[in-house]
């Protein structure tokens, strides 16, 4: 049998994936690649990725953006920290490496949002450089290929897996290789209903001779997913709806939203009452969740018809905004979903 890198690298060649629009670009495509597919599936990435290129065609022009331009193209990808620390490392490429992406590991590093994994990949497959990734697919390939018993998030198990990635390197083709593991956890060695039959490497996968092939990789013991629910205020104006600049760090931070209040009785009526709003119409929009990676929040939009602009609460951060201008703008999807009922 053929070294277990031998075997990737030829598949990759015969069946991996050649025509991403990141393949064999420059350091700042496959570098937004590989932000933008962290947590994200590649189909819901490519639209995203040609609109952000299109507009911000290299690093000069991606540092002199403004935070809010750069969020705006990345509003409904969720994450947004990744958009506020690609536009930050951007600014640092251009004061310290002259523009030009650096071929550094440690450099890398130093950047913000460039984990281990991250810089690795942008060093094996643009610099050619000789070093392993651990992103979740590769962690569930080689999770089931050792049959690791063990959840790959806990420390002493991912650094077991760092260990098995580094010595399963190849001496030469890094790049293939790379790309190889990618392509293998992404489109055989998949989260579920693997293809193991199609696999290059079945013949010596532990997970697959022993028959757990679908208790790999094991998962956390489940936590109860905590749930919070908030109250959403849609002051329309005529067209116009008040949206508010969330602070830079959060979730959503720098994001616009509408006034977002707790649940709770006279919560709403407070909030009316201290704001000096005049409501002429009050409408409760259909409820929804949504999931985050670590809680729940359901969500129970209320549009508010006023009478007239209140002062009080067009505070600085704040901004009455049509509409549809609001449908172009950063905000989150949740955000959207609420905009879209009641844009006309
Ligand atoms: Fe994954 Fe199946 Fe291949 Fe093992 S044989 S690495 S479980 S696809």
């Amino acid at each position: 049998m053929s070294a277990f890198f031998t075997r990737v690298i030829e598949w990759q060649r015969k069946h991996g994936r050649h025509d991403l629009p990141w393949q064999g670009a420059d350091a700042y495509r496959v570098w937004l690649s590989e932000i933008m597919l962290q947590q994200t599936q590649v189909a819901t990435v490519i639209p995203y990725f040609q609109k952000f290129v299109t507009s911000f065609p290299d690093i000069p022009a991606l540092a002199s953006a403004t935070e809010e331009q750069v969020l705006t193209h990345w509003s409904g990808l969720g994450y947004y920290s990744r958009a506020r620390n690609l536009h930050r490392s951007a600014q640092q490429i251009m004061q310290q490496h002259g523009g030009e992406f650096p071929a550094s590991f440690d450099d890398m590093l130093a950047l913000p949002g460039i984990g281990r994994s991250t810089a690795a990949a942008i060093s094996a497959l643009v610099f050619k450089q000789r070093r392993a990734i651990l992103d979740g697919n590769v962690k569930r390939v080689l999770a089931r290929h050792l049959a690791v018993q063990g959840w790959t998030g806990e420390k002493k198990i991912e650094a077991q897996l760092w260990t098995h990635a580094e010595a399963r390197l190849p001496e030469k083709n890094i790049a293939a290789y790379t790309q190889g593991m990618m392509d293998l956890g992404a489109t055989i060695c998949t989260r579920s209903k693997p293809h193991c039959n199609e696999c290059p490497v079945q013949s010596d996968c532990a997970g697959f001779k022993q028959g757990q092939v679908s208790k790999l990789p094991v998962t956390r013991s489940r936590k109860l997913v905590p749930e919070r629910h908030s109250t959403f205020l849609l002051l329309l104006d005529g067209s116009e709806i008040l949206l508010e600049k969330r602070p830079g760090s959060g979730i959503w931070g720098g994001l616009w939203c509408p006034p977002q209040i707790e649940d709770g009785q006279g919560v709403l009526a407070d909030y009316v009452q201290r704001s000096g709003i005049e409501v002429c119409e009050r409408i409760d929009l259909a409820e929804f969740t949504h999931t985050f990676t670590h809680f729940k929040l359901h969500i129970t939009p209320v549009l508010l018809r006023v009478a007239h602009k209140p002062i009080q609460v067009q505070q600085s951060g704040s901004e009455w905004m049509n509409v549809q201008q609001a449908l172009h703008s950063a905000i989150p999807t949740p955000v959207r979903k609420m905009l879209q009922q009641i844009s006309f």
